[in-house]
C-alpha cells in the first residue's frame, strides 16, 4: 500500500479492524519513511464459500461469530477487551480467506485461535489447549470450554 504524501511504496500496518460485521476490513497504517499515518479500507473477498471440514467429514459454513464466541468463553473474566478479539477473529478471517481454498479443517482453524490467544492472555490459551485435544468441532469447542469454566467456577454461572 503506497503511501499517499511521499509515495514510497510500503507501510506499515498499526491496526486492523472489521467493521461491518467483518466484511470490511479497516487498517490503519504507517509509512516507515515519512512516518504519515493513514487509514484503508479492504472489502474481504467473499465470492467464495469458506466450508469448515469437521473431523468426522461433515461441512459447515465458516462462521466467525462461532469462532469468537469460542474466543470469548476462553478469555471469561480475564482482562481482555472485546475489540481485542474481534481483532483476533478477523485476523483468522483474513488468513482463511487469503489461502485461497475453499475448505478448510476445524483443526487448522483450532490451532490458529490456540495462537492467537497464546499471545492475548496465557490462561485463556491454556484453557483453550486443554480442551484442544478433544477438539472436534467448534459446538463441541464451546461446550467444552463452558463445562470447564463452570467446573472451575464451582456452578456459580449457571444460567
Ligand atoms: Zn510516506
Amino acid at each position: 500500500m503506497r503511501c499517499p504524501k511521499c509515495n514510497y511504496e510500503d507501510s506499515r500496518v498499526i491496526e486492523t479492524r472489521a467493521v461491518e460485521d467483518g466484511s470490511v476490513i479497516r487498517r490503519r497504517r504507517e509509512c516507515p519513511k515519512c512516518g504519515r499515518r493513514f487509514t484503508t479500507y479492504e472489502r474481504m473477498e467473499r465470492n467464495k464459500v469458506l466450508l469448515v471440514v469437521k473431523k468426522d467429514g461433515r461441512r459447515e459454513a465458516f462462521d466467525r461469530q462461532k469462532v469468537l464466541k469460542g474466543m470469548i468463553r476462553a478469555c471469561e473474566k480475564l482482562p481482555v477487551s472485546l475489540e481485542t478479539l474481534e481483532n483476533a477473529v478477523s485476523s483468522i478471517e483474513e488468513e482463511l480467506y487469503s489461502l485461497g481454498v475453499g475448505e478448510v479443517s476445524s483443526a487448522s482453524i483450532g490451532e490458529m485461535v490456540a495462537n492467537r490467544l497464546k499471545d492475548i492472555h496465557h490462561v485463556a490459551y491454556v484453557r483453550f489447549a486443554s480442551v484442544y485435544r478433544e477438539f472436534t468441532d467448534l459446538k463441541n469447542f464451546i461446550d467444552e470450554i463452558s463445562k470447564l469454566l463452570e467446573k472451575k467456577e464451582g456452578g456459580k454461572d449457571q444460567r
